[in-house]
């Protein structure tokens, strides 16, 4: 059958962009080194086309300005005030180059342009009746293992969370939160874990660029010392990561130090680390993230799948972006949606058996569960506080 290219000037073009916030409870609090979180919030950006098409984003940062440059709120006005005009009225179907156009007017801004290029691909999956995966190269696997992190910041909380996604076969390599407390007492606490969990699991950490690089030095050795098998950012700078790399027993992976592909460049060069946590966000969207990945496969580099602790749709994002990736040595920790308590897709991410399933529908292969979108929408709340309450109360 012969096939027909819709002409330029027929192609359908972006029509309208709308975003909001979502302010979710977590399930409990979550301990990281700079900050404490209580909940999340979510940016969700709507593009919608001229052929009925609409495609659905989420921008997502970990405790807001405490770990990033860029806020939930900051995301929404980049998107409203600079990002949406950009693409308004362009041919929807021309992803990578309506991002172009986006970044000739937007510098930095990493994660609220990852939200928009996401909802544009999403759009075009649902336009084409391609997963996201396929339009971006195509899928090498159809489920991701997930690993969980133990961040209650009590060691047998902690234990006991390990025991219960174990019995639920749910995760079974678990990252740890540290770098808030002194060193010794950090290591105190990996070891009563890793000797709980013992060989059913493994256990990771997390320092949040909170070390010294003399702490560091002192940190990897023991933490070597007490089984734990990946030591994820201790130092603030990639010269000081590549300085610590291979010198101890424990692979070393870089996370804040990477924000896109040049970032990537520069510290592959450097051999600056064991391996790469890839986070679509921090690298700028969907197509960055691709490219350093691809970085980190020329350096010999391993790869993990990161996560910004997005919702449903950041997540579903990641999870299409992560099963392109030819290697995926050290697995993800796509558990964003698990450490909400609501749920706002109509159907749910599927988790079993360890993975999380990469969902195979068109686009995204999601759907939001409206309802739920609007009872949790931030200006719903507020407009919901202002009014008049009624007779019943509800
Ligand atoms: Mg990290």
């Amino acid at each position: 059958m012969e096939r027909t290219l819709i002409p330029f000037s027929q192609a359908p073009v972006v029509e309208r962009v709308e975003t909001c916030l979502l302010d979710l409870p977590t399930v409990r609090p979550h301990r990281l080194s700079m900050a404490t979180m209580q909940g999340q919030t979510l940016m969700l950006v709507r593009v919608f086309c001229s052929d009925g098409v609409v495609g659905i984003g989420e921008g997502t940062t970990i405790a807001g300005l405490s770990y990033g440059p860029e806020s939930p709120e900051s995301m929404q006005s980049a998107v409203d005030l600079y990002i949406a005009p950009a693409i308004l009225g362009a041919d929807a179907t021309r992803v990578q180059a309506l991002m172009q156009r986006v970044g000739q007017r937007v510098k930095g801004n990493h994660f609220a342009r990852s939200a928009v290029e996401t909802a544009l691909l999403d759009a075009h999956g649902k336009r084409t009746g391609l997963p996201v995966s396929e339009l971006l190269g195509g899928r090498v696997r159809d489920r991701l293992p997930v690993a969980w992190t133990l961040a209650s910041g009590d060691t047998a909380r902690d234990i006991e969370e390990a025991e219960r996604m174990l019995d639920a076969r749910r995760h079974r390599v678990f990252k740890l939160k540290i770098g808030a407390r002194p060193l010794h007492e950090d290591v105190a606490h990996v070891a009563a874990i890793k000797r709980a969990i013992g060989d059913r699991g493994a256990v990771r950490v997390d320092v949040n660029m909170a070390w010294s690089e003399l702490e560091a030095a002192q940190g990897l050795a023991a933490l070597a010392d007490v089984g734990c098998e990946l030591v994820e950012q201790p130092v603030a700078s990639a010269a000081a990561l590549a300085r610590l790399a291979r010198r101890f027993p424990v692979a070393l992976m870089a996370d804040e130090s990477l924000y896109g592909p040049a970032s990537a460049f520069e510290l592959a060069r450097v051999s600056g680390a064991d391996v790469f946590a890839v986070k679509v966000e921090q690298s700028g969207g969907l197509y960055a993230a691709q490219r350093v990945a691809a970085i980190a496969d020329a350096a010999g580099i391993g790869l993990y799948g990161g996560t910004m602790l997005e919702g449903a749709v950041g997540t579903a994002a990641s999870a299409h972006v992560f099963a392109t990736f030819p290697g995926l040595q050290w697995g993800t920790e796509l558990f964003g949606p698990l450490l909400l308590t609501e749920e706002i897709l109509a159907e749910p991410l599927a988790y079993a058996d360890f993975h999380l399933a990469v969902p195979d529908g068109p686009g995204l292969g999601i759907a939001l569960d409206e309802d739920r979108v609007r009872h949790f929408r931030r200006d719903g709340r507020r407009a919901r506080a202002a009014a008049p309450s009624s007779a019943t109360g509800g």
